[in-house]
């Protein structure tokens, strides 16, 4: 099983612990708002998507050389403390459950790894995730290609349709589709062959809801998967927040 990682597992730590700041400090040595600068950065992005380049649409650090001529530097190891509260609630006992189930899990996310990699890592899901696919690999979600890069994947869970869902449909894997009480849904598609909304396999509000629902839906799920417990379950105290 493969999960998303911003709006799914956690509220974008980039952005909130490095990008953000980032833009607020270099805000205040020049004439632009932050905003503005975002604003150019976002614009820069969004052409690169267009244009297919998933990697390069994700790279933050180039786009600031490229598009304000700043350079942007790697985030700073975090701090666990300062991550958690960006972790969504339901997560730590949804975790619990799968590695309980002995599912392999996966991390697919359309961010770099080597942006989300520090923050996995201080969170100790690097030892929870058995691979991490990002733009890096070349594909970004909905392009089903980045799921096809795990073998034996049978449901993915993700905050957007156009993105998640989509994309696992045409990975022909189960798609839920995670829809967060007031959490915007951007319905934007970026791929022009595809419809810009997309009904997902199963839809639910909270991880809480997923152990249920995807049993029913998924009964093999229970026997999917052999990494992880018995290596980790040791350390999976000294995780829980
Ligand atoms: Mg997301």
């Amino acid at each position: 099983m493969s999960v998303d990682f911003d709006g799914t597992l956690m509220r974008n730590p980039y952005w909130s612990l490095h990008l953000k700041p980032w833009l607020l400090t270099q805000a205040g040595f020049g004439h632009k708002s932050w905003q503005k600068l975002w604003e150019t950065m976002a614009e820069e992005s969004e052409h690169r998507l267009r244009h297919r380049n998933f990697q390069g649409a994700y790279d933050w650090q180039d786009i600031a050389s490229k598009t304000l001529h700043m350079s942007l530097p790697n985030p700073n190891p975090p701090r666990r403390e300062d991550l958690i509260p960006l972790v969504y609630p339901d997560v730590w006992d949804f975790l619990l459950w799968a590695t309980g189930k002995r599912l392999t899990l996966h991390i697919v996310t359309n961010g770099l790894i080597k942006n989300q990699w520090p923050y996995l890592r201080a969170l100790g899901w690097d030892k929870i995730f058995t691979s991490w696919i990002g733009a890096d690999s070349g594909f970004a979600k909905p392009d089903p290609r980045p799921f096809r890069l795990i073998t034996g994947l049978s449901a993915h869970i993700g905050d957007r349709l156009a993105h998640d869902v989509l994309g696992a449909k045409r990975a022909s894997i189960l798609a839920v589709h995670l829809k967060r009480p007031g959490n915007q849904e951007d319905k934007r598609g970026w791929d022009a062959l595809s419809p810009s909304f997309c009904q997902a396999d199963l839809t639910v509000k909270s991880l809480q809801e997923l152990p249920e629902r995807l049993t029913q839906v998924l009964p093999t799920i229970q026997h999917e998967g052999q990494v992880g417990y018995e290596r980790y379950s040791h350390r999976w105290q000294t995780l829980r927040p």
